[in-house]
């Protein structure tokens, strides 16, 4: 066991501090990652306080995880000492059941080892990427290609793969009418996948702020979900509507605005239960359905698309001591568009 510095919520909705980790001895399939840059996705916030129900503390959270191969154990064959490599959400499944088969570990049927706040295969609690070091099984480690800006590539491995899963599983490709509800984290990086998959690409956002920005993403048109009249005039008209918001929203208003056979994929997690009126489901066969990360393989093969298309995170880059601060401005949607830590700092 090696104890590593990390920040760390001492509690409940505290603010997070300074303190240390253990990590575990490098065993026979493990990587030992020497961090260069963490993420801060809505779902940390969330997480530490106590949003989704109650965590063990003190808890480090971060699932977006960039760095440098330490130290590899005898049996690792896939990463090498020096390669610069991603974690991202889950460190762990079960390997054996018809879902991790299928390249799909985030639906483990036992449940996927998340980075943070799970139970570990040796009974300890798993702690994330705030932290100078992690220790992780080389299944779940993915090579960052050289093309792709480091810390700027961070915020892939958790906001890039969970807009990139569902564009590919629901087929996004150029007839698709695609459009995004939120353009923070996930869903500015989304914009970017699905315009280079060659959707017609719509921001839904809740303000005007981010037009500029959504269409220096690419995105040909952008609705503000405020005013009534640019809503009314693209009810009917999406395929897909990928749903990032991290408060609740009026279904109902999004479901409008699917044409016949469309799917709302929701991807933001509230803590209060969504609400839809069964109409607006039956009206015209529309389906509301879920998404969770992607598997290991899809991880690896988006960070291949992202290297070969271009694409990136616009980033803020912070210092350890500001985690807190940013936060507050994570939930005021504050940020353009995802803060990466600098792991030197912790
Ligand atoms: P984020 O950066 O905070 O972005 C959320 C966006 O939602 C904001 O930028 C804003 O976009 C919109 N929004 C925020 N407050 C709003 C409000 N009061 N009314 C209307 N719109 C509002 O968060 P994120 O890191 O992208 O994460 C988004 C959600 O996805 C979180 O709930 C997170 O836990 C969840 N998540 C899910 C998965 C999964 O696997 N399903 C993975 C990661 C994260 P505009 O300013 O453009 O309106
Ligand atoms: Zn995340």
């Amino acid at each position: 066991m090696m104890d590593v510095a990390a920040y760390a919520a001492p509690a409940a909705a505290a603010p997070l501090e300074k303190t240390t980790v253990a990590r575990r001895d490098v065993g026979e399939h493990d990587v030992l990652v020497e961090i260069e840059f963490a993420g801060i996705c809505h779902s940390d916030i969330h997480t530490v306080r106590d949003e989704w129900g109650a965590q063990k503390y003190p808890l480090t959270p971060g699932h977006e995880i960039v760095g440098r191969v330490l130290e590899v154990g005898s049996g690792v064959s896939r990463h090498a000492k020096g390669d610069r490599v991603g974690v991202g959400c889950m460190v762990n499944s079960c390997q054996g059941c018809d879902a991790c088969r299928e390249g799909l570990e985030q639906y483990c049927l036992a449940g996927n080892t998340g980075t943070y706040g799970s139970v570990d295969r040796d009974g300890t609690i798993t702690q994330g990427g705030y932290s100078t070091h992690v220790v992780v099984d080389e299944r779940f480690v993915v090579r960052v290609p050289d093309g792709l800006d480091p810390a700027a590539a961070t915020p892939l491995l958790c906001a890039g793969i969970t807009l990139y899963s569902p564009l590919r599983h629901w087929g996004v490709g150029k007839d698709s009418k695609v459009a995004i509800i939120g353009m923070g984290g996930l869903g500015h990086v989304g914009v970017k996948i699905a315009v280079a998959m060659g959707a017609d690409v719509t921001v839904l956002s809740h303000s005007d702020k981010k037009r500029e920005d959504a269409a220096r993403f690419g995105a040909q048109h952008y609705v503000n979900t405020t005013d009534a009249e640019q809503m009314k005039a693209v009810a009917g008209s999406f395929d897909l509507i990928i749903n990032t918001v991290s408060v609740n929203l009026p279904m109902d208003d999004y479901l409008a605005l699917l044409r016949y056979d469309g799917t709302i994929v929701e991807l933001g997690a509230p803590s209060k239960p969504l609400e839809v009126a069964a109409f607006s489901l039956i009206v015209a066969r529309k389906a509301l359905a879920g998404s969770c990360i992607g598997g290991i393989a899809e991880t690896q093969e988006m960070l291949d698309f992202c290297a070969e298309h271009g694409i990136t995170a616009e980033i803020e880059m912070i210092e350890a001591s500001q985690i807190n601060e940013a936060y507050e401005r994570v939930v005021d949607s504050d940020v353009r568009y995802r803060f990466v830590i600098d792991a030197k700092t912790f």
